[in-house]
């Protein structure tokens, strides 16, 4: 984390010069204990420390051939995305599904080839989700131009990054909310209170893209207004602090926001901290305001998955006169910190995909290990900086949940959406097995001890 600085560059255009040796240390490839696959390839420049290499007639997003004056509509997004498409051959688009007023919510996967679901699962790769809350348009602005970037660069880095692995974008998850730039969606629902009990189409489809191809990483990309005191900084962060979720995978969230995050966006000369915490004239945290551990938000939900997820949020305040003077400033301050984050969390995927997949798959057999033993805890609060009070503390977890008929028939397409088994009986009752990757999931949607649960399940004591 670091302080505002006073006069950062309006544009990003990067000088390895003006990087400090500690960022360079960070941003430079390091050798990597590469899968058996791979040839040892000498040490790259990170994605994070240079421009994409990019051919002259590369597409350009509307904000872009704006100068930053206007967001890029959904009509230019499908133009920018075709032209992708059509100018890369490492570029498919898919509709995920199709909004009530008919918009797309689309995904694109950048690869050397293109799989399916069930390969990108074998493989190490990176979900990013942007635009959840309509009115964030940076966050969608910053996620088209990576789109590009990665699709058409030449560098060794981005050669790098795909051959070992995939990248998924949905730039647009709720294309509603930006139509109308609601936060919310056509329902006037918050999307991002949704990823646990999924009413919404925008959950439901970002859901199923975690169950079906299985990313190792999960990074969602916002916007948020913060003030000149004590919340100014360019770009905050914030890993899962569900109490569920693995601490080793926790772990590697903060790792993606203290080693990759900050010091891609700091290299910039712009300022990183953590979402949720304003800080004191020292820097020090002397408040939180936000980012609990709330399993209903996707940050939370997707480290619940086991995968290593962070949260980004773009200030969209100006702070500084030039940009209370210029709006243009102010636009491309937000997008090009968002570009940053996301290069920066793509550097940790190109150097560290293949551990990254191995300890998400050893975080699933645990879990499934302590479910099916009844061992460990389930918290119903807390956070990682709260501890929960004896009464959201569940000290001997059952192994496993009992559902009437009419509870499977309420919750049964939820669960699958959330990739959980469940032992249907001839009665039409059902049993959900804790012994499963889902255990830290199962009990917040049915447990009556939870905060949020869909169901009033029967726990099942271990024999
Ligand atoms: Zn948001």
């Amino acid at each position: 984390m670091q302080r505002r600085p006073s006069a950062p560059s309006s544009a990003r255009r990067r000088s390895l010069v003006a990087v400090g040796l500690g960022a360079v240390l960070a941003l430079t490839g390091a050798p990597v204990a590469a899968g058996a696959a791979d040839a040892p390839e000498a040490p790259v420049t990170a994605l994070a420390a240079a421009e994409p290499v990019l051919p002259a007639d590369a597409p350009r997003t509307g904000f872009e051939t704006s100068g930053g004056a206007a967001w890029t509509t959904l009509e230019e997004e499908q133009s920018f995305l075709a032209a992708v498409d059509a100018a890369s051959d490492r570029v498919g688009i898919s509709t995920l599904a199709t909004t009530a007023a008919g918009r797309p919510i689309q995904l694109v996967q950048i690869g050397t080839r293109q799989l399916s679901a069930r390969e990108v699962a074998q493989r190490p790769s990176i979900l990013v989700t942007c635009l959840q809350h309509g009115n964030e348009p940076a966050a969608r602005e910053g996620c088209l131009e990576v789109v590009r970037d990665v699709a058409l660069d030449t560098s060794p880095a981005t050669q790098q990054l795909l051959r070992r692995s995939t990248v998924l974008v949905v730039p647009t998850v709720n294309p509603d909310g930006r139509a109308a730039n609601t936060r919310a969606n056509a329902d006037g629902v918050d999307v991002n209170r949704d990823h646990l009990a999924l009413e919404t189409l925008e959950a439901q489809t970002i859901a199923a893209l975690v169950r079906d191809y299985d990313p190792e990483m999960v990074v969602d990309v916002h916007e948020y207004g913060g003030r000149a005191d004590v919340y100014d900084r360019d770009l905050i962060r914030l890993w899962p602090r569900n109490l569920n979720v693995d601490e080793g995978l926790r772990a590697r969230a903060v790792e993606l926001a203290d080693d990759f995050i900050d010091p891609a966006v700091e290299a910039e000369g712009w300022s990183t901290g953590v979402y949720g915490i304003w800080n004191g004239p020292g820097g020090e945290p002397i408040a939180q305001v936000a980012g609990d551990g709330d399993e209903r938000i996707m940050r939370n939900a997707v480290g619940l998955k086991h995968t290593v997820g962070q949260l980004t949020e773009s200030q969209t305040r100006a702070l500084t006169a030039e940009e209370q003077a210029d709006p243009t400033v102010n636009t491309n301050r937000r997008v090009d910190t968002n570009v940053l984050a996301l290069r920066g969390s793509l550097d940790m995927l190109r150097t560290q995909g293949a551990e990254l997949r191995r300890e998400t798959a050893a975080a699933e057999r645990e879990a499934a290990r302590l479910g099916a033993a009844g061992e460990g805890y389930i918290r119903f609060g807390g956070a990682d900086n709260v501890l929960p009070t004896s009464s959201e503390l569940l000290l001997d977890p059952p192994c496993a949940y009992d559902l009437t008929g009419e509870q499977l028939d309420a919750v049964s397409s939820t669960l699958s959406l959330h990739d959980i088994r469940v032992v249907e009986r001839a009665d039409g009752t059902a049993r959900v097995p804790m012994g499963q990757p889902a255990r830290g999931v199962i009990p917040l949607l049915m447990d009556e001890r939870a905060a949020y649960d869909l169901v009033q399940a029967t726990p099942v004591d271990c024999a």
